[in-house]
């Protein structure tokens, strides 16, 4: 496999520390409101990711770790906007956060860390950082003292005073350096807080994914991800802090960032009125006039690579189900009720170059164009799909209602006498008898096709038109 990685600017192949066990972080979302569309991207992307891991690697070798930050100034200002505790804003959005992933065909992650349940791990490091020279307390707070790690700055090879326009956001007496950046921070009565040497705090952000991802994938791991708008400052500093602290020349091999999502050729931006959350466009009626299957939205992110921006329209998405809309009929055609969730040769290809979900569904198509008149190309194309995450339950569903299982017993034995007789009226070339049963059916809501069989006698199907 192979895999562009944001710290070499290149694809490079891809080598797991250890094949047995393969690592990967992605940070996940902040929990105050509505994850937004733009939000999904790195979920699903990843979850792409995690999936191809799994059938390289082994489905028990991979961990696949995605954060819940549950402490964040976010997240005390909208509680106490609510007027509900910072413990109900978080459990309430990362329950809606769960239940919009899952419906986008996103499988859960084998760890879930809560930043709130790692502030002993947070303090460990901040110490050693202290201790080694690269953190300094003043003012109830603890810094990072960028200038005392030698090569800071290799993940986004900015330049220094664009760095230092970034850092300048909070200038503070207590800073010795223009770009040293939080660790701890004092916390008012009122604020969320925990004991520490520095007395009643919090954490800074940065701190929160390093010690997450010590304590479940230990000091260096193979993949690091999230979107593009991670890389300064957010993954820059936690390279800093793991790095410095635990005196590894790398915090993770590999840096993957997903590229933006825009609506309708804009950035996405609540002051433009054109933010979109998940949890709208699966629920209502606001974009597009069209409630959307999470199947959809899942497309509709997959077909661009990850790393190109995406534009989000309403075409895209009337796009993307009838495609989904075209591989349902295709596999229902076949009559096609289950499938194992395993990936065509071809897609998988295709994934193996820096996960490359828009030749994979390239692949598909192809897949797709074969199953019009081959049983085993559809099959093909289920269990992809499935694999994918795709739900397919749905279209099997419809196989079993082509083929007639799901119907009244007497409404499928009058249908199948009808349909018999019209072979017949075929079969002794009387055409006038023969439509009027084929429009007699049609009435039913019965659709025929006409075909041959493997000795080229004529065969006609059926299926109920809802
Ligand atoms: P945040 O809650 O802002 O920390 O974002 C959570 C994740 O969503 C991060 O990985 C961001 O990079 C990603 N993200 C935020 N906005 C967008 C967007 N418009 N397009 C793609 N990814 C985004
Ligand atoms: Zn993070």
């Amino acid at each position: 496999m192979r895999l562009y990685n944001t710290l070499s600017r290149q694809k490079e192949d891809f080598q797991p520390i250890d094949a047995s066990h393969v690592r990967m972080y992605v940070c996940g979302p902040t929990v105050y409101d509505f994850a937004h569309i733009g939000n999904a991207r790195p979920i699903i992307v990843f979850d792409v990711l995690n999936r191809l891991l799994r059938h390289l690697y082994g489905q028990s070798a991979v961990t696949y770790v995605r954060n819940i930050t549950d402490v964040d100034d976010k997240i005390n200002a909208r509680a106490a906007e609510r007027g509900i505790s910072i413990r109900e804003l978080t459990e309430e959005t990362a329950r809606i956060f769960h239940e919009d992933v899952a419906a986008l065909g996103c499988l859960k992650p084998d760890v879930e860390p809560r930043a709130t349940e790692h502030i002993v791990e947070m303090i460990a490091i901040i110490e050693k950082l202290i201790a080694a020279g690269h953190a300094y307390a003043a003012e109830g707070h603890v810094l990072f003292s960028v200038p005392s790690m030698g090569d800071y700055g290799q993940l986004s090879r900015r330049p220094l005073d664009e760095m230092i326009a970034g850092a300048r956001v909070d200038v503070a007496a207590y800073k010795r350096d223009e770009m040293d950046f939080v660790l701890w921070k004092p916390s008012k009565e009122s604020e969320p807080g925990w004991d520490s040497p520095w007395g009643r705090g919090r954490p800074g952000w940065h701190i929160e994914c390093s010690a997450m991802s010590w304590k479940h994938l230990g000091e260096t791991f193979d993949i690091h991800g999230g979107g593009i708008d991670l890389v300064f400052p957010h993954h820059e500093n936690e390279i800093a802090q793991s790095r410095c602290a635990f005196g590894a020349k790398v915090m993770a091999n590999v840096w993957m960032h997903n590229g933006f999502l825009q609506v309708e050729g804009e950035k996405m931006s609540k002051s433009l009125g054109n933010f979109i959350t998940i949890r709208q466009l699966l629920a209502t009626e606001d974009f597009g006039d069209q409630k959307w299957a999470g199947d959809v939205l899942r497309l509709a992110m997959l077909r661009t690579h990850y790393r190109q921006p995406i534009d989000w329209t309403a075409r895209g998405l009337d796009e993307a189900q009838k495609t989904l809309e075209n591989w349902a009929d295709l596999v229902a055609r076949h009559k096609i009720a289950s499938a194992t969730p395993t990936p065509h040769a071809s897609v998988v290809e295709a994934l193996l170059d820096d996960l490359n979900t828009a030749a994979a569904f390239a692949a598909l198509a192809e897949l797709a164009k074969a199953s019009r008149h081959d049983y085993s190309a559809a099959q093909n194309l289920a269990n992809t799909a499935l694999w994918l995450g795709f739900d397919t339950s749905a279209w099997f569903a419809r196989a079993g209602d082509a083929a007639g299982d799901n119907l009244d017993p007497a409404f499928k034995a009058q249908v199948e006498s009808l349909v018999a007789a019209r072979l017949e009226a075929r079969a002794q070339k009387n055409f006038a008898e023969s439509d009027r049963l084929r429009d007699e059916l049609a009435a039913m809501g019965v659709q025929l096709k006409d075909g041959k069989g493997a000795n080229g006698e004529a065969v006609t199907t059926w299926e109920v038109k809802r």
